[in-house]
C-alpha cells in the first residue's frame, strides 16, 4: 500500500512516501504521506552544482533523509510495498546513488523496484491533484527543460515542442544572478516582480521559429543584460521578464491546445511554482492541473507518484541491472 521514492538527480537528495488508498490514482486514489528533502548548501560557494560534490553529498544524506520520511509518514521501513528511485535524465554520480539505495532496498524488502524518468516524476507530480486521466497536454518547466509533451495514453509521450536554447527555470536562474537578486532565482524574481513594474521593461516576443510549438528564452536574456546595463531597476527587470515569460508559456501551451485538441493541460517542475504563472494559465480556458505544495521542484514524492502509477498501469518491475543515464529522452511516440 505504501510507495517509496527517491530523487537525487541534482542537487537535492529526496525520499517520498505515497499512499495507495483506491484503485484510482489522484487525487482520492492516493495520498502523499511523506515528502522529505536535503538541498545541498556546498555548491553556493562555486556559483554551480559541483557534480562530484553532489555525489558525496548525497551517500551522506540519504540515509538521514529517509529515516525523516519514514517518520514523517508514521512507517516502519517494512512497511514499503514498492520502491521506486529516478534513473536519469540528470547528473550520473548523483543519480547512481539513490538508485541504488532503491534497488538495495527493494532487494532487501523483496518488493518490486521501479527506475523512473525524471521528467515523468514530475508530470506526475500533478497526480496529487487530479486522476491525470489522458489525453492532456503536459508543460514541463523546470531548471533544465522547458518542453510540451502530448499524452494521448497513459505512458504514451509525444513531443510537441521543446526550449531551443536556455530553460525557462535557467532564465529565471540567470536573470536573478544578473540583477543580484539571488539564487534559486525563480523565487527571487517572483518576490521582486511584486514590488517592480511590469511594463518598465519592453521585452519582445521571442520571434516564432520554424517549428511551431519552439521556444526560445536567450532572447529574453540578452535584453534583460542590455536592461540592466543601461540602468533598470531590478525589482522592474524581474516583473518585465516574468510577465514576458509568463506570457509565451501559456500562448505557446494555448496553441498547441488547440492544435492537439487537448481541454486539459498539466503545468509542472519548478517553475510551475510560480504564482504569476498559474494565475495566467488559470484564466485561460483550459482545465489546467498544477502539483500540489512543495512537489513542484525536485522531490522524492513525485517519483514515488509516478512509481504508483507505473504499478497501477500493471508495468513490470525493472531489471536490477538499469542503470543510470544523464541523457534520456521521454518522447516515445
Ligand atoms: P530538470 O528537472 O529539468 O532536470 P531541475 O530538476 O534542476 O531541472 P526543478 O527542481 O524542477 O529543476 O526546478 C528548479 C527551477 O525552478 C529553478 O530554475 C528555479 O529557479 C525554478 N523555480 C523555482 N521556484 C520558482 C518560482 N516560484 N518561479 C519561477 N521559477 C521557479
Ligand atoms: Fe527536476
Amino acid at each position: 500500500r505504501y510507495v517509496l521514492g527517491i530523487d537525487t538527480s541534482c542537487d537535492d537528495t529526496g525520499v517520498g512516501i505515497v499512499e495507495l488508498i483506491s484503485s484510482e490514482l489522484a487525487p482520492d486514489g492516493v495520498r502523499v504521506r511523506a515528502n522529505c528533502i536535503w538541498t545541498q548548501t556546498v555548491h553556493a560557494q562555486y556559483g554551480g552544482v559541483m557534480p562530484e560534490l553532489a555525489s558525496r553529498e548525497h551517500v551522506e544524506r540519504i540515509d538521514g533523509v529517509m529515516a525523516d520520511a519514514l517518520a514523517e509518514a508514521g512507517l516502519q521501513v517494512s512497511d514499503i510495498g514498492a520502491v521506486a528511485a529516478t534513473s536519469g535524465p540528470g547528473l550520473v554520480g548523483a543519480l547512481l546513488v539513490g538508485l541504488m539505495y532503491g534497488k538495495g532496498l527493494a532487494q532487501a524488502l523483496d518488493v518490486p523496484f521501479y527506475a523512473a524518468h525524471h521528467l515523468e516524476g514530475h508530470i506526475f507530480a500533478a497526480a496529487s491533484e487530479d486522476n491525470l486521466e489522458a489525453p492532456y497536454l503536459a508543460l514541463v518547466v523546470s531548471g533544465g527543460h522547458t518542453h510540451l509533451f502530448d499524452v494521448p495514453e497513459v505512458g504514451t509521450y509525444i513531443l510537441v515542442g521543446a526550449t531551443r536554447d536556455d530553460a525557462a527555470g535557467e532564465a529565471f536562474d540567470k536573470i536573478a544572478r544578473l540583477a543580484g537578486l539571488g539564487y534559486p532565482g525563480g523565487p527571487a524574481i517572483a518576490e521582486a516582480a511584486l514590488r517592480g513594474d511590469a511594463t518598465a521593461v519592453p521585452f519582445k516576443e521571442p520571434l516564432q521559429g520554424q517549428k511551431a510549438f519552439e521556444f526560445s528564452f536567450s532572447g529574453l536574456k540578452t535584453a534583460a543584460l542590455l536592461a540592466h546595463k543601461a540602468g533598470a531597476k531590478p525589482d522592474d527587470l524581474a516583473a518585465s521578464f516574468q510577465r514576458a515569460a509568463v506570457h509565451v508559456l501559456v500562448k505557446t501551451t494555448r496553441r498547441a491546445a488547440e492544435a492537439y485538441g487537448r481541454q486539459t493541460v498539466v503545468v509542472s517542475g519548478g517553475v510551475a511554482a510560480n504564482t504569476a504563472l498559474r494565475e495566467a494559465f488559470n484564466q485561460t480556458n483550459l482545465r489546467v492541473v498544477f502539483p500540489g505544495k512543495g512537489l513542484n521542484t525536485d522531490n522524492g514524492a513525485m517519483i514515488a507518484l509516478a512509481g504508483a502509477a507505473a504499478l497501477r498501469a500493471g508495468r513490470s518491475p525493472s531489471p536490477l541491472e538499469a542503470g543510470a543515464t544523464a541523457y534520456a529522452p521521454l518522447a516515445n511516440g
